[in-house]
């Protein structure tokens, strides 16, 4: 078998069962791995450490399918992988209550670079590295034998595919087409999901449960649902009893689709404004105007790809925190978030600190917040944790 020769000293990540090999990490590579080919890991000794996938184009050279060299990386090796991936989330696929979920989280789930998430009756899968596009057709027949679906739909993300040498790839991968909008429960909030055109696989399932911890805090309070995309959060809020919810979004037919929501979920247009424009302009100009809310929500999308744009994204952070606290009422609940891995909690909760001092504000922390639980972290894989989020109370 090919096998991967680690520089001296480089085992130790391995060991702590963390599942990449960078490519400084590598001395040599014997034998000639094609993309996708399963490698044996070696430390500098030669003693076996792992089985891996060669991804030659991407600096993480390698992402390890097994710890060990025992297992034989096959159709059956998925099989078992894929069956406790589902099976870890049995009780969210009996529950009707919520037919959208994630069923597959990459590497927390033991299957690096692919995601498999569920909208009803359709599964939406990326493969975001050449060792599980290899074994795209197997992963297709295994989910389709196990997982009850009407169809099974590709949409990886372009650029994640570009850096592994993937060329761009979306549509039905097996069965039917899905409809232009399928319809999930979560939790009794309903909402339209655009497969096909939709952000990331189509929905921000990340967000349920928080999604849910918000409808228990804004009873009568009226909120600020800024970076809104298809109304996520102002449902909750709705349902919660909020009084009024304004939407903002850069994105008109985002807040179109979020009209459609409300409207799906019996909620009146009295209830909502939905306001199309640049949320960094508007905050200001309600600042200015002297407009207050009882909860304002910040969940922009990701302002730092890389370490290196941290610091731009640090300064974004910040100005929508300052803007959106100083426009909330005494006691009103600031809830933002940050879903950019390059920003850790301790930063993020810092970079809100010093956007409430600048407001003049104080602030405590009621919540933290992260990913819901069909995004696990990995002990091991410190990396799966992107999402951050504080609820802040806001004197
Ligand atoms: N809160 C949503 C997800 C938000 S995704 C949910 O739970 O479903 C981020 C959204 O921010 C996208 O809809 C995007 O259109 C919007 N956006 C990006 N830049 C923006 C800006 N400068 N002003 C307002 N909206 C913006």
């Amino acid at each position: 078998m090919h096998t991967i020769h680690l520089n001296k000293d480089r085992a130790a990540s391995l060991l702590r069962r963390h599942p990449w090999v960078f490519s400084g990490a590598i001395a040599r590579v014997s034998g000639q791995p094609a993309p996708g080919d399963t490698v044996r890991i070696v430390d500098a000794a030669g003693s076996p450490l792992a089985l891996a996938g060669y991804s030659p184009s991407s600096q993480i050279r390698a992402r390890v399918w097994s710890f060990g060299t025992d297992e034989s990386i096959d159709a059956d090796f998925l099989a078992r992988r894929l069956e406790a991936a589902v099976a870890r989330r049995r009780a969210l696929l009996d529950d009707r209550e919520r037919t959208g979920c994630r069923l597959v989280y990459g590497e927390s789930d033991d299957l690096p670079g692919l995601i498999v998430d569920r909208y009803g009756d359709f599964l939406v899968c990326q493969f975001l590295f050449t060792g599980v596009e290899r074994w795209k057709d197997d992963i297709v027949r295994i989910l389709r034998e196990r997982v009850p679906c009407k169809g099974i739909y590709e949409r990886s993300e372009a650029a994640v595919r570009a850096r592994e040498g993937l060329p761009v790839t979306q549509g039905v991968l097996w069965g039917e087409e899905p409809p232009e909008l399928v319809e999930i429960n979560e939790q009794g909030r309903r909402y339209g999901v655009s497969i096909a055109h939709g952000h990331k696989t189509g929905f921000y399932l990340d967000q349920c449960a928080n999604r849910a911890l918000l409808a228990r805090l804004v009873a009568e309070r009226s909120v600020l649902n800024c970076f809104a995309y298809t109304g996520g959060f102002g449902i909750a809020a709705l349902q919660g009893g909020a009084s009024h919810v304004l939407n903002i979004d850069s994105s008109a037919p985002s807040l179109a689709l979020a009209a459609d929501n409300f409207r799906r979920n019996g909620l009146g247009a009295d209830r909502f404004d939905n306001l199309a424009g640049n949320a960094f302009d508007l905050l200001r100009q309600f600042r200015h105007e002297g407009r207050r809310f009882d909860v304002v929500i910040l969940d922009p999308p990701k302002f730092a790809e890389t370490k290196v744009q941290f610091k731009r994204a640090a300064r974004a952070y910040k100005d929508i925190a300052l803007q959106g606290a100083s426009l909330l009422n005494p006691g009103g609940l600031l809830v933002t978030f940050s879903c950019s891995g390059a920003i850790d909690l301790p930063l993020f909760q810092k970079i809100t600190a010093d956007a409430l001092l600048d407001a003049g504000r104080q602030g405590q922390i009621l919540h933290y917040l992260h990913q819901s639980e069909d995004h696990p972290v990995g002990l091991a894989f410190p990396e799966s944790l992107y999402l951050k989020g504080l609820v802040c109370r806001v004197a």
